[in-house]
């Protein structure tokens, strides 16, 4: 039946790339294939989802230019769901929790936002029913669904809709997006999640499909629950946060770094006004350094996997290399600047006075050379150091 009314444009916009991008049945490192777009309506409004989808390019793999979707994907609708999956155990929840007809149902999800007809609300509590009568009788599908999956990836997921209400426990395959366990329950202990983990590692045992990782947000319970229920499967937390707390004594390193790299090349303006008045082709060369510094400083990094502080410094670095070659070039004292590579000995000598007037560096030009370039504590060269 068609839509009477538009469904409500998304009012935000979320990309989503896999966790792993090497091939999980080859190995090798897979390449974006294409994006593709999904539109979800979740308790939080509509969102837009960016998904990357990645392929093997192994011609050799079984696993050849198969799609492989962000592990997340499933996490916010069920396979082709419009409907996220935290509306589902929201509808489930007010239907078999508080016992809500439908129109009440469509009252509150209307009062919270939602733009729906009361037949969605129906057929999202279809939806919820069958998530939660998943059972072993299912085996036959899930195999067929699974027969090409050599591994499952494991992905727990915990929908509360309320504070108050059950969660519903959604335990999926991360490849093939399939439900393996559903549950709604009142707790979120160990206990009351090891029996769901349990019952998802007999399935797989049945299919005879070894589980190979367990993705959660991490929560001590849970972890306490995979550790139990599935001991010597390696459980991943989510990328970002640990990467973001791994990288947090680095990052405060890198910060102050970068401060104090700063603190060096102060003074750019100084140098760029004193050459205002010149057009002559060194004055263009040391106004080209100077942009250098500035688009250096400017620059941020993206930590913590690029830092701020290392870019600046390789950047620097390879600024002040270029004044050396070119220092070199013209013999041109390299008293105070980095000291450096030996070679530089023969170009140092006596030579400062041998050009004057516009063929001589300026004395700003100096000044920005003869700043010796701190180095990051482990980092660089020995060149630089004074
Ligand atoms: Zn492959």
């Amino acid at each position: 039946m068609a839509r009477k009314q538009a469904r409500p444009s998304a009012t935000r916009q979320v990309t989503l790339e896999p966790l792993q991008i090497t091939c999980r049945a080859c190995g090798s490192r897979m390449r974006m294939g294409h994006h593709s777009h999904r539109t979800v309506t979740t308790l939080q409004g509509v969102t837009r989802l960016t998904l990357k989808v990645y392929r093997c390019r192994n011609t050799a793999c079984p696993r050849f230019h198969q799609p492989t979707r962000p592990e997340e994907e499933g996490g916010w609708a069920l396979p082709h769901g419009e409907f996220g999956l935290d509306v589902i155990a929201l509808v489930g929840a007010l239907r078999y929790q508080q016992q809500r007809s439908i129109p009440q149902i469509h009252e509150d999800l209307l009062r919270r936002g939602l733009v729906l007809a009361q037949r969605t609300v129906t057929d999202q509590l279809y939806r919820y029913e069958e998530l939660l009568a998943l059972h072993l009788a299912d085996a036959q599908r899930l195999r067929e669904r699974l027969s090409e999956q050599k591994q499952v990836i494991l992905a727990l997921d915990g929908l509360q809709p309320d504070v108050g209400h059950e969660v519903l426990w959604v335990l999926r395959d991360c490849g093939s997006g399939e439900v393996l366990v559903a549950r709604s329950l009142l707790g979120a202990t160990e206990n009351d999640l090891v029996p769901l983990l349990e019952e998802a590692a007999s399935i797989c045992r049945q299919l005879d499909i070894p589980i190979v990782g367990v993705i959660t947000d991490g929560q001590r319970s849970i972890r306490n629950a995979v550790a139990h229920a599935l001991p010597g499967v390696p459980h991943q937390l989510c990328h970002f946060h640990y990467l973001r707390e791994a990288a947090k004594p680095i990052a405060a390193a890198d910060l102050h770094a970068k401060k104090e790299l700063k603190k060096h090349v102060r003074g750019v303006r100084p140098l760029e006004r004193e050459l205002e008045e010149r057009t002559d082709e060194e004055a263009e060369a040391v106004r080209h350094y100077c942009l250098a510094i500035r688009s250096a400083l400017t620059d941020d990094g993206h930590p913590p996997l690029d830092a701020d502080g290392l870019q600046l410094q390789e950047r620097l670095k390879a600024i002040d290399d270029s004044i050396s070659r070119v220092a070199e070039k013209r013999g041109f004292p390299t008293t105070g600047l980095s000291t450096t590579a030996p070679d530089h000995d023969r170009a140092a000598g006596p030579a400062g006075g041998t050009r004057s007037g516009s063929g001589a560096v300026p004395q700003s030009h100096r000044e920005l050379l003869g700043r010796p370039l701190p180095m990051l504590p482990g980092h660089g060269t020995a060149s630089h150091q004074q």
